[in-house]
């Protein structure tokens, strides 16, 4: 058959070839040894962990060597297409600080581009065009029944399955059935016409796992659907050699196809890529390991984090200890720099998939929130509660000298840094009795009261308290202890230990059943600091509302 007039039969009026289209898009001028690495997810707006893995992952490479990172948006399926799903990835990127150079936005447009696949249609065509000239493609007419009938004689005769071989009947049409099809609109798809051989291998070297040979490809593919728009493994090679990407950070699930992938490269005359195939993020299911889904953990998505008020740093940081197995010892060497000052290497990546650890997380976000100053929480805190938890909002914006010292209470202890927040969502379970309205806290509350108080003893102590709360004193625990006294709780904790059958209590009691007014806890920070965070009256109106529950009873 003449391929010439086969070409220009499939794509009448299609000028341009892939000569032209390698002047288009030169080389890139970079320092050797820079990568230019992408992200290319599909405009769904869900974001899953794994996707911000792999986006930070290539985003570091390219940083590190001085390259590009840029965006393209993988959106040749419309159906899965979400209105702002673009602006959603961008942004929600960002606020991990991974940035994109380029991509489909504002300032990011370079002649690289265009960045998104539905706007390339005319580049996938001419290099299908130039394919078919060269014998290397064919157009395919076979319906979906069709395939299904090769695909159950092949389960039938337990062959390989695909379009491959004796079954690919549209390798065998002659001008004249196509022509002739074409001129009936009958849809059609344009294939692959591979000349792989099984029994051979391709190798490759994976600098994660090492050299890896496969088989090579002897599957017809389809190159353009019937829309006219690429399959994804077409997109892949035709964008990634004119966009100029030289390595490709992708999920390993794509590792089977590179003897296609490669073989795309070879017929249409470009240099490969490198690649990096990350491994996914697992979770533990009973004894079995799987991948975390979209549809079954909410953990998967990066929304998630952002709702549970975790720091970006402290997920970042996280997601390092996954990416690069020498990050926790580089980190205990290197306490005062920041995730950002470590350098990631490609050869110390995980090569089976990393279990995702809460608890660990956790533990991260601790130590990252203990190396914050007050007013970066302080910012973080309220850009999180604006959206999350407005009881909190409304307090730090109400009592803004208060917020700060809330802040102080949880993060210091004496000279110690306390590490108890890991994340913003835990300050309202740990401080409700702070942030909460006055009204919501005396709808909720519910008194730890310890049995050895006696409802007389409580009622004593907190008429005497309320008297004089001592709040502008210097010396409140020094009060507390000449209020105590005459009570019969006793000042001193040695006296107290060696005669406690002389006593009432000591004054630790007398703190503590005025602590279980205040806060209905019996354990929490300094408590003369949570009642100056509070203000007189409002403690004045916990005393009062303490001794209405007690009297009631
Ligand atoms: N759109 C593809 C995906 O989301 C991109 C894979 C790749 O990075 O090449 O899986």
């Amino acid at each position: 058959m003449d391929d010439n007039k086969l070409a220009e039969l499939i794509f009448p009026k299609l000028e341009g070839t892939i000569a032209e289209l390698e002047a288009g898009f030169p080389e890139r001028d970079l320092k050797k040894g820079a990568y230019v690495t992408r992200f290319a997810p599909s405009p769904t707006g869900y974001m899953h962990i794994g996707g911000l893995y792999a986006a930070m992952i290539s985003a570091r490479l390219a940083e590190q060597t001085n390259g590009i990172f840029y965006l393209r948006i993988e959106d040749t399926d419309k159906k899965r297409e979400l209105e702002g799903g673009v602006e959603e990835i961008i942004q929600s990127l960002a606020g991990y600080n991974v940035v994109f150079d380029e991509g489909p936005f504002p300032g990011g447009e370079t002649n690289y581009g265009p960045y998104k696949q539905s706007e390339r249609k005319e580049i996938y065509q001419i290099c299908v065009k130039e394919l078919v000239r060269k014998g290397h493609a064919y157009p395919c007419f076979c319906t979906p029944k069709e395939l299904d009938e090769i695909r159950r004689e092949q389960e039938e005769k337990k062959d390989d399955i695909g379009y491959y071989g004796n079954y690919a009947a549209c390798r065998n049409l002659t001008y004249e059935q196509i022509e002739e099809k074409i001129k009936n609109n009958v849809p059609f798809v344009i294939r692959l016409k591979s000349e792989g051989d099984r029994e051979k291998h391709i190798r490759y070297n994976d600098p994660i796992r090492g050299n890896i040979e496969m088989p090579e490809n002897c599957m017809d593919i389809v190159l353009l659907k019937s829309d006219g728009m690429p399959t994804y493994h077409f997109a892949h090679v035709v964008d990634d050699h004119f966009m100029r990407t030289n390595l490709v950070v992708r999920g390993d699930e794509w590792m089977a196809s590179y003897p296609v992938h490669k073989q795309m490269f070879d017929m249409c005359g470009f240099e490969a890529p490198d690649y990096l195939h990350i491994s996914p993020i697992m979770k533990m299911e009973g004894t079995t390991k799987r991948k975390l889904s979209k549809r079954k953990d909410p953990e998967a998505a990066v929304s998630f984090y952002l709702k549970e008020g975790f720091p970006t740093e402290s997920v970042r940081e996280y997601l390092l200890t996954i990416a690069n197995s020498n990050y926790e010892e580089w980190h205990a060497a290197n306490p005062q720099q920041t995730e950002n000052d470590f350098v990631l290497s490609l050869s110390k990546m995980p090569a089976s998939g990393a279990l995702f650890d809460m608890v660990k997380l956790e533990n991260v976000s601790k130590e990252r929130i203990a190396l914050f100053s007050t007013e970066y929480c302080e910012k973080q805190i309220l850009t999180w509660a604006k959206i999350y938890e407005p009881d909190l909002y409304q307090f730090a914006q109400t009592h803004q000298e208060q917020f700060a010292k809330t802040i102080e209470l949880w993060k210091v202890a004496g000279k110690k840094v306390r590490k108890d927040v890991s994340k913003w969502s835990q300050l309202m379970q740990m401080f409700d009795y702070i942030y909460q309205p006055q009204e919501k806290f005396e709808q909720t509350v519910s008194y730890e009261i310890d049995e050895k108080y006696s409802k007389e003893q409580m009622i004593e102590v907190i008429s005497a308290y309320k008297e004089n709360l001592f709040l502008d004193s210097d010396e409140w625990f020094a009060q507390m202890k000449i209020l105590g006294e005459p009570m019969g709780y006793c000042p001193e904790m040695k006296e107290y230990k060696k005669h406690p059958e002389d006593y009432k209590g000591s004054i630790s009691d007398l703190c503590t059943i005025v602590r279980v007014a205040v806060t209905g806890r019996k354990n929490s920070p300094d408590l003369y600091t949570i009642m100056n965070v509070l203000g007189e009256e409002i403690v004045q109106r916990r005393l009062d509302h303490f001794l209405a529950q007690l009297t009631e009873e």
